[in-house]
């Protein structure tokens, strides 16, 4: 028998997550974003659940070789743009988009030899400070880009530093707004974060949205929200058994630096995983976990192979018994990635593409 753990993609949920994003901008367009494999998730197993989409977005070329060759002849969008001038070959053979976000992209397009023009994304930096050209810079970009006739259609592009929180998006749209107004090509703004909570601004859901997180069924803006309220449905499930089962006297310590200390008698179930199975080692004692669907928490340090945990509530747990990690769990159970990520002070984003190679997956 295998180490008891697996990870689980689930299909049905990526396509319900996918519909929450048209329900909330129906008339935008959607890039399903699937860098970093598909957060994850695995583009393969991710197009499955997100075919529906109009479009994906992503960063490796790699990964949009893979695309094309799941049979996607729709958009695919590059969203670094090319890193060198050899990737623009690539782009002419499958027809990529890519983000053009400074000047020596432009003069790799200018030396560009293409029978096809190419649709090009031009970023603006709008106060993220990242990637992009700054309002003063935005329009000569625009014209030299224009005047390229390896370049077809310019849109035009930005991406929110604050989408999930308190400063918002309306700094950033006013800037985006003053810079863009008389340029014409479509646009794409809005994140998950925006998507969700910004849908009703002014401009906002423009003609493409990119969404990511939200596809994969973590809250971009918890603990605000949770994906309860937001309707989503988690995508991974990380589950795996219990191998042994301790019981603890008053006194007694679990595992490396034995920071947790029994106050009473109690069980303590080990769990096949462990942070080199891409559960993050920073949770502390009382992160939440299900036993059999039951919900209890983590006790003591989280070791390469193993965790440990509460058995108080689930008396009748053993080994063999059923951890959910993340996600779903048996009789409906359910364990948002978004809170076990806040106990480790990290988001949802970070555990997902994390998990570990050595963890096997299958869909759902
Ligand atoms: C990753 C990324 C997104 C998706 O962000 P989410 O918060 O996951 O929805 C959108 N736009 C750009 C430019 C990105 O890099």
């Amino acid at each position: 028998m295998p180490r008891p753990i697996e990870a689980l993609i689930h299909t049905d949920a990526l396509a319900h997550n996918l519909r929450r994003v048209r329900a909330a901008v129906p008339d935008a367009r959607v890039w399903a974003v699937i860098k970093a494999n598909a957060y994850g998730h695995g583009i393969e197993r991710a197009y499955a659940g997100l075919r529906d989409a109009d479009g994906f977005a992503l960063l490796d070329l790699d990964e949009a070789e893979r695309i094309r060759a799941l049979g996607w002849r729709g958009p695919v969008l590059l969203l670094e743009g090319a890193f060198e001038a050899r990737d623009l070959e690539l782009c002419s053979r499958l027809n990529l988009w890519h983000v053009v976000h400074h000047d020596a992209q432009i003069d790799w397009l200018s030396r560009h030899k293409t029978q096809q023009a190419q649709r090009v994304f031009l970023k603006m930096n709008s106060g993220m400070n990242r990637l992009g050209f700054t309002p003063a810079a935005l329009r000569s970009a625009w014209a030299r880009l224009d005047a390229l006739p390896q370049v077809d259609e310019i849109s035009l592009m930005t991406h929110f530093a604050d989408a999930d929180g308190a400063r918002g998006i309306g700094h950033q749209v006013a800037a985006f707004e003053a810079a863009t107004r008389d340029l014409p090509g479509e646009r794409s703004l809005s994140n998950s974060a925006a998507t969700l909570r910004h849908a009703q601004a002014a401009g906002v859901s423009a003609d493409w949205v990119r969404a990511g997180i939200m596809s994969y069924g973590s809250a971009p803006d918890f603990p605000e929200h949770d994906i309860a309220h937001w309707q989503l449905r988690p995508a991974m499930t990380l589950r795996a058994q219990l191998i042994a089962v301790q019981s603890l006297q008053p006194g007694d310590s679990v595992g490396y630096g034995s920071s947790f200390v029994a106050e009473q008698a109690m069980r303590i179930g080990v769990v096949a995983c462990g942070y080199a199975d891409g559960y993050p080692r920073l949770c502390p004692t009382d992160t939440p976990v299900l036993v059999d669907g039951v919900r209890t928490r983590t006790v003591g340090r989280v070791s390469m192979d193993m965790i440990t945990v509460d058995l108080s509530p689930v008396p009748l747990a053993g080994p063999g018994s059923e951890v959910t990690l993340w996600g779903h769990g048996p009789q409906d159970s359910l364990l948002p990635i978004d809170e076990v990520a806040a106990c480790a002070g990290t988001i949802g984003y970070e555990l997902m593409c994390a998990l570990a190679p050595r963890v096997p997956v299958r869909m759902a």
